[in-house]
């Protein structure tokens, strides 16, 4: 097949909607990760590595079978065994598939971390993938209002860790089953006298699944949603107060947020708190995170009667939006440059140093002192330090700060010993 696309001229594709990650990007995934993964961390998270594949039916006994992810988006296919296999669409599913699997309930609480692909045939265009990167987390055993608030509160440093600020917190409640009991009798009762004007879709889902029809993103549907009944009006006393306690936390722990009404998530397993992140500047206004609590999830999956709470965020979404800010949060990037081979071995003497005190740096030695430099600026180093015959005489080094505008301080002369402090502090 290969050798045919060559011989016809025809270049090799990536799968739609399926892009490469390198270079800068890579950089931005890395850097995000680390630092989610820094936060997880600091509240008490281990990481969790589950296949990519899971046999279809976790995700269609956990996401439920009307939601859009299950019955339009999931990459299913028969294995050779004829076995139905479905590339993971969202990380909750395998992980809680995992935690029954292992018999991790039987150690409760439970705190794991993730990252890593996700697929869903869905339209491509801007941060919409087929395939996308999340980081998320699940903390499974401990409900209380305190563990939704702690939730929120990661997400919110995961991503203020990143130095990003631009974003609100959307906050509801899906409440028990008695909430959702007597809400989806009142919405059954609303939807009904405005199905003439539903679509086909939103028409299937009254009849199998009506909470969905709130999901729509049909504008007609969306218009007659606005005007539904509120689930907030319907949640049970039991519910109402571990909301209240819930959003009084998250007043405690100064977090902004607002509540939306119409927040159900497009997923059929959350109860009580849902939550969705979204940015607040610029013109990309699609959700960079979301999660929530989950009552059923586990005994949905084999495992024990107990609630659990987690979230996602889209990493390649963040990307999208951190451009800017990335260059000055990355770590600055050192170049050390020999002037002729007479100093290679100095400069590379000085680059191993580098690299002992953990200084991202290269060591870039072949062709002119132009090239070199040239070589330096493409590689993204802001800082070259430059070593000469006179500045090996003299014990000094020359820095130069490639992006500096500044020109008084835009080349310093420093003397070797003091040049680790030097980058230090500058
Ligand atoms: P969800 O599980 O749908 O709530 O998704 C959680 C987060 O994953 C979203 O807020 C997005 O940031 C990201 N995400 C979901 N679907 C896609 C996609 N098709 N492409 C890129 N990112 C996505």
């Amino acid at each position: 097949m290969r050798f045919l696309a060559v011989k016809l001229g025809r270049m090799a594709r990536s799968v739609r909607g399926m892009k490469d990650l390198y270079g800068r990007e890579s950089d931005k995934f890395d850097f995000i990760f680390n630092k989610f993964r820094l936060v997880g961390e600091r509240y008490g998270f281990g990481m969790i590595y589950t296949p990519i594949l899971e046999y279809t039916d976790v995700f269609y006994r956990s996401i439920g079978d009307e939601t859009d992810v299950v019955s339009k988006e999931m990459y299913t296919f028969l294995d050779k065994g004829e076995e139905s296999v479905t590339l993971r669409p969202e990380g909750t599913a395998g992980v809680v598939r995992a935690i029954v699997c292992e018999h991790l309930d039987q150690c409760l609480p439970v705190k794991l971390m993730y990252c890593g692909e996700m697929f869903r045939y869905d339209r491509p265009q801007k941060g919409r993938f087929r395939q996308f990167r999340q980081f998320g987390l699940e903390h499974v055993g401990d409900k209380s209002p305190y563990t939704d608030a702690i939730t929120i509160a990661i997400a919110v440093d995961c991503i203020r860790s990143i130095g990003f600020c631009d974003f609100k917190i959307l906050v509801n409640s899906l409440g028990d089953d008695e909430t959702r009991e007597n809400y989806t009798k009142a919405i059954v009762k609303y939807f009904s006298r405005h199905e003439d004007r539903l679509s086909a879709e939103s028409r299937i889902r009254l009849k199998k699944n009506p909470l969905r029809v709130l999901d729509s993103k049909n504008k007609q549907d969306v218009e007659i949603c606005s005007m539904a009944p509120i689930l907030m009006d319907y949640l049970s006393k039991d519910s109402r107060v571990y909301f209240n306690k819930v959003c009084s936390l998250l007043e405690d722990y100064e977090i902004n947020y607002e509540i939306n009404h119409f927040l159900v998530r497009g997923l059929d397993y959350y109860s009580h708190t849902a939550f969705e992140i979204l940015p607040t500047s610029g013109t990309y206004k699609e959700a960079i995170g979301g999660g929530g609590r989950y009552d059923k999830l586990l005994a949905i999956l084999g495992g024990l009667d107990v609630s659990g709470i987690g979230f996602a965020i889209g990493i390649d979404r963040l990307m999208l939006l951190m451009d800017d800010f990335f260059v000055q949060q990355k770590k600055r990037k050192i170049a050390v440059i020999p002037v002729s081979e007479g100093e290679d071995s100095h400069a590379f003497s000085l680059f191993r140093d580098l690299q002992n005190c953990e200084m991202a740096s290269e060591f870039i030695h072949l062709g002119s002192l132009t090239k070199k430099m040239k070589i330096a600026d493409r590689l993204g180093c802001a800082i070259a330090i430059i070593l000469g015959s006179n500045e090996i005489q003299n014990n000094t080094v020359t820095v130069k700060f490639m992006n500096s505008s500044d020109a008084a301080n835009k080349t310093r002369s420093i003397r070797l010993s003091d040049i680790i402090n030097f980058l230090r502090c500058n």
